[in-house]
């Protein structure tokens, strides 16, 4: 693709969500240039800025966790597990937090 072409890609693809154009050898997608606004999709997953978007892969990791239900045991048990789901997304200082509070308990 030539360079002159690459402006309508920066302003409306999105390297998570693809191209607006369906363009294969779009420029962002292959990550030659940064978009410069996130998209409608990003919008809906709760991304707020292209810094977020490109910091931020635990979200993308996030989405294929599926829902699980509600549970019924002690805050004590649901917050050691929330320390391993914590930790297991890179989330070390809240998981660090987390086994400091429960020490209290
Ligand atoms: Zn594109
Ligand atoms: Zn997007």
């Amino acid at each position: 693709m030539e360079k002159e072409k690459y402006g309508v890609h920066r302003t409306h693809c999105c390297i998570e969500h693809g191209c607006k154009y369906g363009d294969k050898d779009c420029p962002v997608v292959n990550r030659e240039i940064r978009q410069d606004y996130i998209c409608e999709d990003c919008d809906n997953e709760g991304i707020n800025s292209v810094d977020e978007l490109f910091l931020s892969p635990w979200k993308k990791e996030l989405k294929k966790v599926n829902q699980c239900p509600q549970r019924q045991d002690s805050l004590q048990d649901q917050l050691r597990d929330l320390a391993i789901i914590a930790n297991k997304f890179g989330l070390y200082d809240a998981n660090d937090y987390l086994k400091t509070v429960l020490e209290i308990y």
